[in-house]
């Protein structure tokens, strides 16, 4: 009962929280004023605090109950690390921290385990480094401690110079509820789970956890973790980007450690890195390299430097024509809105902010090079985009089952983002309909739903007696639950693969690239049609047509035959719903009524009969409040609306004469 009321209490947290955060990242992306973005993204911030503490109650629960396991996945272990800076360089920045973190270039990055966990436990260390640190530097490190052939154990590293803790503390530090004292607690905050918690999760992974610390000269917690490594293939596989091998590259930062970690890159990478510590030194190997008549094609430099910034650096190879060819591209740990503009004014050629996540450097490092000389600036967006899997113009058919509108909302528009549509419908009973009458690419299936639930709706899906027409389609389970379980729990349902709310869009459009079938043969479209569609959820218009043709052809993919085909099962089967719903109230059977105007509501939007479904909507909406009144003028608004749509599909989809035709 324990596990069940939490499981039930993490949906209910997440659903809604996946819709703050979801709807803020889109926000965000909006464009807005420098006050509004800011305001936006303390929101944000604040959601993923919230998140974090929730998700640290549940475990904390789990590990009492003896419940906790890991999940065992394949992942990338180097992008597991600088994703994560990503997420927390912005704390470490805000408090004028420098931030580093990197895996040595020896470590496997392809290897099975639990992500999630490894992030977890460096969400919890590296939260504390941050917060009892107020100047200096926070960096993460990963390293092979030993390794098999098919085992590695790695060996994170989180070290600070920050406050430290006395000798006489460090032994009872990893038990739960505990802070080296209250008074730190009250300037400080937190609960004193973390390192509990960071211990059992270490210790799942086959690991140890452990700190070396001295008082007011930092601290370094330090974790072990037993990954086992992926097949040979996998590892293999990893793409090399052409046109970095052999570029001569001038690295300039003032921090140590980071020129130490960008310089492996760059030699993982193929290039020649030479480094410097300060502009002035940068400028002379920059004149040494001409006498010696072995230029360097591109700069990279830190911006925040004692002295001569990047910025003024930047500038002063510009002033000088004997350098015109040379790429610069600047990493600054202060985003400033604003700063791209003015160092594109400058004549920069990329602009990152720090920590440099490597995909984004690779990326932008290769942009960068690969164009002839032109004004526009390459920015971590930029290179992002050519990392995120682009869907456009493939035409697949992507059905979304959600009840939650907002979530269905987040979907829709990371959907779109990525260059895909999909058709939203609001439980399984529904999602059986839809993929009745169309065979779609590809299924976004909720778990908690009214009616028929995720699980239910997959058995349905995979029983070859069911009327489905396509029993195999692809079926992503999208979830709040995350109990331990519930992803074999979908898997069993028969669903292909399993998405945790909130939905990131780098797992969204990984997880749609893997499953999404590769090449789209059975459908053309002309180069002229309208790739993305401009509405793609009927239930986000308010309903002033009848019937929007526009709107139901773009979501078919302006094909026709299936928009005729689906009008007449729509025409065919209304009437029978609108009797089962006079049928029902008569019977004074509320809950059947309600449902039947949900469904009616439903196919409506399907259909994109926008004044039916205001009508079924506001009948489905009455049915709920206590004593529902004006019931029958409700129905009978709902046969006149019905009346008017079947008038205007039969119309504008030629109907009547085709019948006639045939
Ligand atoms: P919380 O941070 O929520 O209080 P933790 O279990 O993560 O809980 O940490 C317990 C205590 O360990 C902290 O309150 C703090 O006193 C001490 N501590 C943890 N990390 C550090 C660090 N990097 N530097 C100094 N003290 C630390």
């Amino acid at each position: 009962a324990k596990s069940e009321f939490l499981a039930n209490m993490s949906h209910e947290i997440r659903t809604p929280i996946n819709g703050v955060l979801g709807m803020l990242g889109l926000l965000l992306d909006t464009g807005q004023t420098d006050e509004q973005r800011h305001l936006a993204e303390t929101a944000l911030s604040s959601g993923e605090s919230l998140l974090t503490l929730i998700n640290d109650i549940l475990d904390f629960s789990k590990i009492e109950a003896g419940k906790l396991e890991l999940e065992l996945i394949d992942f990338d272990l180097v992008e597991l690390l600088d994703d994560f800076a990503t997420t927390l360089a912005l704390k470490a920045h805000e408090k004028g921290l420098e931030f580093i973190c990197s895996a040595d270039p020896g470590v496997t990055a392809f290897v099975t385990g639990d992500p999630g966990r490894i992030r977890q436990i460096l969400t919890n260390l590296v939260g504390n480094a941050i917060k009892f640190t107020s100047k200096g530097e926070v960096s993460v490190l990963a390293e092979t401690v030993s390794e098999t052939d098919t085992e590695s154990l790695v060996r994170f590293s989180v070290k600070d110079t920050g406050i430290g803790i006395p000798a006489d503390k460090v032994d009872s530090l990893f038990e739960q509820f505990t802070q080296v004292d209250a008074s730190t607690t009250r300037k400080f905050g937190g609960t004193g789970l973390g390192l509990a918690i960071s211990k059992q999760l270490s210790e799942l992974m086959n690991g140890k956890i452990g700190v070396n610390s001295i008082e007011d000269k930092g601290s370094e917690f330090w974790f072990t973790a037993r990954f086992t490594k992926q097949p040979k293939e996998n590892r293999d596989k990893q793409p090399e980007i052409p046109g970095l091998k052999g570029i001569r590259v001038l690295l300039v930062d003032d921090n140590q450690t980071n020129r130490e970690v960008l310089l492996q890159r760059f030699i993982q990478w193929g290039m020649r890195p030479i480094e410097a510590e300060d502009g002035s030194k940068a400028l002379q190997l920059l004149h040494k390299s001409l006498d010696d008549n072995n230029p360097f094609s591109i700069v990279v430099t830190d911006m925040q430097m004692p002295g001569m910034d990047g910025e003024a650096l930047g500038r002063a190879i510009k002033a000088d024509q004997r350098f015109e060819y040379i790429k610069i591209i600047i990493l600054t740990s202060l985003g400033l809105r604003g700063d791209a503009k003015k160092f594109e004014d400058a004549g920069f050629a990329g602009y990152l902010t720090k920590p440099v996540n490597h995909k984004e450097l690779k990326g932008v490092l290769s942009v960068v090079l690969g164009k002839e000389n032109t004004d526009m600036i390459t920015t971590r967006h930029i290179a992002r985009e050519s990392v995120l899997p682009v869907f456009d113009n493939k035409g697949y058919r992507i059905l979304l089952a959600e009840d939650n509108i907002t979530n269905q909302q987040v979907a829709l528009g990371m959907l779109k983002k990525l260059g895909l549509a999909a058709e939203a419908v609001a439980n399984g009973t529904e999602s059986l309909k839809a993929l009745e009458s169309i065979s779609y690419d590809l299924v976004l299936m909720d778990i908690m739903m009214p009616e028929m639930d995720g699980y239910e709706a997959t058995r349905q899906i995979r029983d070859p007696e069911s009327k489905v027409q396509n029993h195999e389609v692809p079926i992503i389970a999208m979830t709040a639950n995350a109990m331990e379980g519930d992803r074999e729990k979908c898997l069993e349902a028969g669903m292909n693969d399993y998405l945790s709310k909130p939905i990131s869009l780098r797992a969204f459009a990984e997880i749609l690239e893997k499953n999404l079938p590769s090449s789209k043969t059975d459908v053309t479209i002309p180069s002229d049609s309208k790739p993305v569609p401009k509405k793609e959820n009927a239930a986000q218009d308010s309903a002033e047509m009848v019937f929007d043709k526009e709107l139901l052809m773009t979501r078919l993919m302006d094909d026709d035959e299936l928009a005729v085909t689906i009008a007449k099962g729509f025409l065919s089967d209304i009437p029978k719903q609108i009797d089962i719903i006079k049928e029902a109230w008569r019977a004074g059977d509320i809950e059947l009524t309600r449902r039947q105007a949900h469904t009616i509501k439903g196919a409506a939007g399907n259909i994109s009969g926008l004044q039916l479904m205001e009508a079924a909507l506001k009948l489905e909406t009455m049915m709920k409040s206590r004593s529902p009144e004006g019931i029958d003028d409700l129905i009978t608004d709902l046969e006149i609306r019905f009346s008017d749509l079947k008038t205007a599909v039969e119309y504008e989809l030629n109907l009547t004469d085709k019948e006639e035709k045939s």
